[in-house]
């Protein structure tokens, strides 16, 4: 019965389809919001035709359907009297502009009006609207940061951004206008610093004190053979404030040869490994450093690096440095120790052999840093070298490894470093597997301590700790 009932308008339609143009575009346009009142229309046409009358006089659902017909009101009365089109047109007419202005109004609002969720809420707001526009109408309050000086004291309280705003995840600005279905969130606004001009100085290095007397190299690790450099004096003025900053952004280094040890704000110690690579140790020694996530620094011996190119790469691989610790340990002429006992050429065939070697397996030139065989780093040799070093590096802590004082004992110099100290130890020369043991002892117990193990590079970069902290030799 259900069926039947909104079957029949559909069928009269179909048969009235052809009779006028013009109802059946308004009808069209009108949509589904008006479909009965169109009905209405075209059951009322279909009354005058004789032939779809009979058509359907066989339909036990006729009378029904006219009942309808009249329930809706005068206008169909007068139809089936047999009444002129042109009259029951004209008495429609109004209906169906009023539901033509209604549909295009309901058109219109339906395009002006969006959805859109405001931190978390769905409302419906006007098109165009800004994030700026939800403000204004207190639709959230976010409070605004503040403006700040250069310093970080405050100018003026909620001086700074007004909100923060996210439009389907990604930051925007408050005159975003808003499309369908976005989804906003607003919230507090971030401070802002006031804009400052910023000028910079340069700071000229001085001459450091310059002893190269042996005694004097034990006074610190880090043995720097500098040829000066400028450092940078930064001014900063807030343009509100008026705040002048005056910071020294990078020290000047003075030229000369400066012995000191880094004393670096963190918890880091540099890791030394000499006279390797060697068969077994140098892979062992690198499985635990991978393991505690440390860097270390490998002083090697030229001439056996190309038994080892593996392990070599694999230090670099784990971010260790690899250095030279001379091309023979000063074989020959130098007695397998000292590099002083050797000729300048000598000296400087130790040093440039030895990176050679780095660089054919790493294919990159090694930073200019050495260790001299003994620790053997004074007098003369320091100007010859010094086109060819930037730094020679000693020790703070002697584990004195290749004595084979035992693993704990070795263990215990590892763990007695202080932040910034150089440990020395030995991956090659001789049976070392103290020192491996000794580092699965230590590791842990430093680790757990809040140590990390960087490289030399790394420790250079904390600069020289302050020109008096390097040792004064005047
Ligand atoms: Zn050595």
């Amino acid at each position: 019965m259900t069926d039947d009932r909104y079957d029949r308008p559909r069928s009269t339609r179909r048969s009235n389809a052809r009779r006028s143009s013009s109802t059946r575009s308004v009808m069209r346009e009108g949509g589904s919001a008006r479909t009965s009142s169109g009905t209405r229309v075209r059951r009322s046409g279909s009354g005058r035709s004789g032939s779809s009358r009979q058509a359907r006089r066989p339909s036990a659902q006729r009378g029904p359907s006219t009942q309808r017909g009249y329930a809706y009101g005068g206008s169909a009365r007068n139809s089936r009297s047999g009444y002129g089109r042109r009259r029951q047109s004209s008495g429609l007419l109004p209906l169906l502009i009023l539901a033509l202005v209604l549909v295009v109004a309901f058109g219109i609002h339906r395009f002006l009006r969006l959805g859109v969720t405001v931190n978390g809420e769905k409302m419906t707001v006007w098109r165009g609207t800004t994030v700026e526009k939800l403000l204004d109408k207190e639709v959230v309050n976010p409070t605004p940061g503040d403006l700040l000086a250069i310093d970080g004291s405050i100018i003026t309280e909620g001086g700074g951004e007004r909100c923060s705003v996210e439009i389907d995840g990604e930051a925007a600005d408050v005159t975003s206008k808003l499309k369908r279905k976005a989804s906003v969130n607003i919230g507090d606004g971030a401070d802002v610093t006031e804009d400052s001009t910023v000028s910079e100085e340069s700071i000229p290095y001085g001459t450091a004190d310059d002893s190269r007397e042996f005694g004097l190299y034990w006074s610190g690790s880090i043995h720097l053979l500098s040829d000066g450099q400028e450092g940078v004096r930064t001014v900063t003025t807030g343009s509100v404030s008026g705040i002048t900053l005056d910071e020294v952004t990078k020290p000047a280094v003075d030229s000369g040869y400066r012995i000191y040890t880094a004393r670096p704000a963190d918890k880091v110690i540099a890791l030394t490994f000499d006279d390797g690579p060697w068969e077994g140790t140098t892979s062992e020694i690198l499985d635990i450093l991978e393991q505690y996530g440390a860097r270390a620094t490998f002083f090697t011996i030229g001439n056996q690096i190309s038994s080892y190119p593996d392990e070599v790469r694999r230090a670099k691989a784990l971010g260790c440095q690899v250095c030279t610790h001379t091309w023979d340990h000063a074989a020959g002429s130098g007695q397998g120790v000292n590099l002083t006992y050797m000729s300048a050429s000598e000296q400087i065939d130790e040093i440039q052999r030895g990176y050679n070697a780095i660089s054919e397996v790493l294919g990159e030139e090694p930073s200019h840093i050495m260790r001299a065989p003994g620790g053997n780093f004074y007098g003369d040799i320091i100007s010859t070298l010094w086109p060819y070093v930037d730094a020679e590096i000693g020790w703070d802590v002697d584990t004195e490894d290749w004595r084979l004082p035992g693993a704990d004992a070795i263990a215990a110099a590892i763990t007695s470093a202080q932040p910034g100290q150089v440990i020395l130890m030995h991956d090659g020369g001789g049976d070392r597997s103290q020192t491996v043991a000794a580092l699965r002892q230590a590791m842990p117990v430093m680790v757990e301590q809040g140590y990390s193990f960087i490289t030399i590079d790394e420790m250079l970069a904390y600069g020289v700790p302050d020109q008096d902290a390097a040792i004064d030799v005047g």
